[in-house]
């Protein structure tokens, strides 16, 4: 419960429209795309940095931790507010405030949507390429909060390969500036590097400097259909040891291409085993020799049918279909869990045989999305949460993937972060000697762990 006393601070602080204290919105903002919830006191937009100061200065004050949310679409628990704590949500600081193609550098604020500052580059014949599958919900704050990865991070890298500079609130109320617009790394400790991935646990982004690229010239998009699915995750191994490099490799076995069939009518076959959607980019003259190599090393690892999209509707009908899956799983069972394991991608085939056997083991609907080309994929474990007996075995196969993909060379998380739900999985990865430099960067930025309480550690 919220006192009125400080109630009405943060209404000073930021207005009366940009605070809410009543019980609907407060739970409205107390979820994220897990199944997990807390109940903060209050959720507050600030919609400047000198505002996002004076909350910080005012509730570390009076003792009450801050959780930075933007859209709270993240796959771990990383905007699940603790108990009187109050949300600072960043989603109405949206301004594009610069986009310099002499220099590839724009600046904008963390609430822009991702796919809002798409559309704006768009007509600057540039775009940033970072794009979770989410991507037209997602701020860019929440991207950088997590180091979100996705479809295109393939050929051209993740969030953190495009900051090049951040301004940060700390949790003292301080301004910092780290990097800026050069393209060369900043001198003495990189602390950029150290706040993307963060998870808002050390500084709140209030403005941040981002690398833009030219649009390609051209780009073809293929989907390359299996009856195995085995068949399909050699196909990805095979491409990347051939020395090929396309913009995405993205792979979904059959249940979840019936699943994204049932809400999208795409046109999927609902009766493959799995199917890769691969596209290039590039220059004009170089797209079909390189169809024509990928076309044969999915020949060699019997591909069912090789299509290649001939029109802008069939292109966007396929990425349609990819980037609404996770959301459609609820036509199936009314619970998820979705890892986010990585292995090294020669590992990749090896990994996939061993969800299929984890599927028959533990008797659980699993269905498989991958952004392939990264080894990065998500076993998606469906089921119901009311059912204890299935919830045990849930946990049991979040624990054998996250055991697995270490045991392959693997990481427990490629771009969802750790937030709550893998906590205990990091501490499968990192010795307990690392765990504890962890602590300590965390108590430098914020000795009195008033920013994200709870979260990674
Ligand atoms: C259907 C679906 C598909 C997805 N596909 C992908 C994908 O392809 N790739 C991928 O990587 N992820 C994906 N995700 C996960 C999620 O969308 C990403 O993690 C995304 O970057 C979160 O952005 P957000 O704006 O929702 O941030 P939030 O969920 O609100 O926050 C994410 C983290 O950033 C912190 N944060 C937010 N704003 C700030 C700030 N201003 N300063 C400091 N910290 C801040 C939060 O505290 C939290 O720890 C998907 C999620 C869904 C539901």
């Amino acid at each position: 419960m919220i006192s009125h006393n400080v109630l009405d601070q943060l209404k000073a602080i930021v207005g009366e429209k940009n605070v809410f204290a009543d019980t609907i919105s407060v739970s409205s903002y107390s979820y994220d795309a897990t199944m997990l919830s807390g109940t903060a006191m209050a959720t507050v937009f600030p919609v400047t940095t000198e505002q996002t100061v004076h909350l910080v200065k005012y509730l570390d004050s009076v003792n009450i931790p801050l959780v930075p949310r933007g859209a709270g679409t993240n796959l771990s628990g990383g905007t699940i507010p603790m108990e009187n704590s109050v949300v600072v949500n960043f989603s109405r600081m949206t301004k594009i405030l610069e986009i310099d193609t002499e220099n590839f550098v724009a600046v904008v604020e963390p609430g822009l949507v991702n796919f809002d500052f798409q559309v704006e580059l768009e007509k600057y014949g540039f775009y940033y390429p970072p794009d979770p599958a989410s991507y037209k919900a997602t701020t860019l704050g929440g991207n950088l909060g997590e180091c979100s990865g996705g479809p295109r991070c393939f050929k051209y890298g993740v969030t953190r390969d495009y900051v090049l500079g951040l301004e940060v609130v700390l949790p003292d109320g301080q301004i910092i500036q780290t990097g800026g617009r050069n393209f060369r790394s900043e001198p003495g400790f990189d602390l950029t590097r150290i706040l993307v991935g963060s998870e808002g646990t050390l500084g709140f982004i209030t403005k941040i400097f981002l690398r833009i690229l030219p649009k390609p010239a051209a780009k073809k998009t293929m989907l390359a259909i299996y009856n195995e699915v085995e068949d399909a995750s050699q196909t990805v191994a095979d491409i990347v040891a051939a020395g090929i490099v396309p913009t995405t490799l993205e792979m979904m076995d059959n249940i979840l291409i019936n699943t994204a069939e049932d809400a999208t009518g795409a046109g999927l076959p609902r009766d493959a085993g799995a199917l890769l959607i691969i596209e290039i980019d590039g220059h004009e003259v170089d797209m079909d020799a390189q169809v024509e190599i990928i076309a044969e090393i999915c020949k060699k690892a019997r591909v069912r049918e090789f299509k290649i999209a001939r029109t802008v509707a069939e292109v966007d009908q396929l990425w349609l279909a990819r980037r609404v899956v996770i959301g459609s799983v609820a036509r199936r069972r009314p619970s998820y869990s979705l890892q986010d394991v990585t292995v090294p991608r020669s590992m990749f085939p090896s990994a996939v045989k061993e969800i299929v056997k984890v599927r028959k083991d533990y008797n659980l609907d699993i269905g498989i999305l991958a952004h392939a080309g990264d080894g990065n994929f998500h076993p998606l474990v469906l089921f119901d949460q009311r059912n204890k007996d299935e919830v045990e075995r849930v946990h049991a196969v979040e624990k054998h993937i996250c055991t697995m993909a270490l045991a392959l060379g693997g990481t427990v998380s490629g771009e969802h972060g750790i937030g709550l739900l893998k906590k205990h999985f990091i501490e499968m990865e990192f010795s307990a000697t690392a765990m504890e430099s962890f602590k300590k960067i965390k108590s430098a930025f914020d000795p009195n762990h008033r920013f994200n309480p709870g979260k990674i550690m």
